[in-house]
């Protein structure tokens, strides 16, 4: 959890662009509040590098090294509000640590984070900043998410901030019953943002417009 004391050199200004851009999402459709309360709790700054922290609670994607992005506030809080459907989750399953904010995110919503990325210098820079705001219910692993985390299957929520073509048939084999799979889906720059649910055996999909994400990516990087 981060608490709301730690808000590290954060003046009014600070404080009012996170005011504005919660308005904004809200404005944009965005309902649930206690995400609402993250994206205005959770130092979105301290995620991005110094030169752009100035820009870090707009609603636009940043870069963030290693040719990846820090996913648009607005995407992060329509993805964790589909994921979690106003429940507390137990365990959660995310594929694209990034720079962990979205991590940083789910971790205040669920119990337990499994999160991966193939990209170790990233992998570890979000562990180490995690741990700097004190979330530690967070497990982190560098590797190839697309074969999912077996070792702690069922999740009752899987995210995928990269897009496959198609979703990996080994994410959809840890979803529990009841759980939710919120995953973009399809070719750069023209992607379908899709919930899949397990009911009863059956997984119900539905989709939650179009979105732009980077692709994911076969194996860890070498
Ligand atoms: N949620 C992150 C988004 C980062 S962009 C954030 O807000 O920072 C997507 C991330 O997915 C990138 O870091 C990329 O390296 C990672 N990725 C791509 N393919 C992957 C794979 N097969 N397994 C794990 N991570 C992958």
């Amino acid at each position: 959890m981060i608490s709301k004391g730690d808000r590290r050199g954060i003046g009014m200004t600070s404080a009012r662009t996170r005011e504005r851009l919660v308005a904004r999402l809200r404005a944009a459709g965005i309902r649930d509040e206690a995400v609402l309360d993250l994206i205005r709790e959770v130092p979105r700054h301290l995620f991005v590098d110094e030169a752009l922290s100035s820009r870090a609670y707009e609603d636009t994607a940043l870069p963030i090294g290693h040719g990846q992005t820090i996913s648009q506030p607005y995407v992060v809080a329509r993805m964790t509000e589909a994921l979690t459907d106003g429940r507390r989750l137990q365990r959660v399953l995310e594929v694209g640590t990034g720079c962990g904010y979205q991590t940083a995110v789910l971790a205040s919503l669920a119990d337990e984070v499994f999160t991966i990325e193939r990209v170790e210098p990233l992998g570890r820079r979000a562990r180490q900043r995690l741990k700097e705001l004190g979330v530690y219910n967070v497990r982190f692993r560098i590797g190839d998410g697309w074969e999912g985390w077996p070792a702690n299957a069922p999740y009752d929520g899987i995210i995928v901030t990269a897009a496959p073509p198609e979703v990996p048939e080994a994410l959809l084999s840890q979803l529990g019953e009841g759980g939710r799979l919120v995953i973009p889906v399809g070719p750069r720059g023209r992607q379908e943002l899709t919930c899949i649910e397990r009911r009863g055996g059956r997984l119900e999909e539905s989709s939650l417009g179009l979105v732009s994400f980077v692709p994911l990516v076969h194996g860890r990087q070498q």
